[in-house]
């Protein structure tokens, strides 16, 4: 049974998404089935992985609201062992078709049941919010993975989407878990970088990833070519981090 892993935090421009991408692509470099679940309107990870919107027949949407099977909305990928449910702008609506629909934050879990046997690991890519779409993340996933940008006021909302993790574990999944927090874009050329590595350690202790992202200009590259860093720029360091992280994710089991 694939471990499903869903990358979350509600502040936008955080390294969710290329965190998503990546690591789905790592895993899939060092041998593990992956499937990548795209669950944010923007599509950033869709795109960012190669796939033309234009080309996609059914997405996420189609999945959440209209209960088409998993399997018929899978794409394969450029990469080996790396699959997608994509997403286009369509599923800027779901939030609000959703609300009044029976079982609507169990939709994606039930829809990746029937899939799990057939990925080592599920990365689902959320959302800039707290709403449907991200509990829907929630309540599929084994564990929340969350980013935190490397800058003042890092810690700034967390409390909020610790608090939404503490209700989804008490309603809706009760096996959720914190897989661990990710420092992301540190700028090793300031201070203001090792202080929030310390505050955020202060914080959440052992749950704090070894691996840090640092900041790396390949890394915001390789969306725009379609390709994540592992085949964009292999020798980069972006590429080197992200492989200690999936290696990291691995480990923790
Ligand atoms: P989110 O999905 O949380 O909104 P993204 O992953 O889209 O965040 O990242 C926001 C922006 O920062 C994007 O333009 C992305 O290419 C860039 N970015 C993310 N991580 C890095 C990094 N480690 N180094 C440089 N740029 C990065
Ligand atoms: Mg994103």
């Amino acid at each position: 049974m694939g471990k499903i892993i869903a990358v979350a935090n509600q502040k936008g421009g955080v390294g969710k998404t290329t965190t998503s991408v990546n690591l789905g692509a790592c895993l899939a470099y060092i041998g593990k089935r992956v499937l990548l679940v795209d669950v944010d309107p923007q599509g950033n990870a869709t795109s960012g992985i190669g796939i033309e919107k234009a080309d996609v027949e059914h997405c996420i949407y189609d999945i959440l609201v209209d209960d088409v099977a998993a399997k018929d909305v899978i794409k394969p990928t450029a990469v080996e062992n790396l699959d997608i449910i994509p997403a286009t702008i369509q599923l800027a609506g779901a939030e609000i078709e959703l609300v009044p629909t029976i079982s609507r934050e169990v939709r994606l879990k039930r829809a990746l049941e029937a899939v799990k046997d057939n990925y080592d690991y599920m990365v689902i890519d959320c959302p800039p919010s707290l709403g449907l779409l991200t509990i829907n993340a929630l309540t599929a996933s084994d564990a929340v993975l969350i980013p935190v940008q490397c800058e003042y006021y890092a810690l700034e909302g967390l409390s909020q989407l610790l608090n939404t993790v503490r209700l989804v574990q008490k309603h809706l999944n009760t096996d959720l878990t914190i897989e661990g927090v990710l420092l992301t874009m540190l700028d090793a050329r300031t201070n203001l970088g090792i202080q929030v590595i310390d505050e955020v350690k202060k914080y959440f202790q052992d749950k704090v990833y070894k691996t840090i992202i640092p900041r790396n200009i390949r890394l915001s590259e390789a969306p725009s070519h379609g390709q994540p860093i592992i085949i964009y720029d292999p020798r980069s360091r972006g590429a080197e981090v992200y492989l200690d992280l999936a290696k990291e994710v691995v480990v923790n089991g």
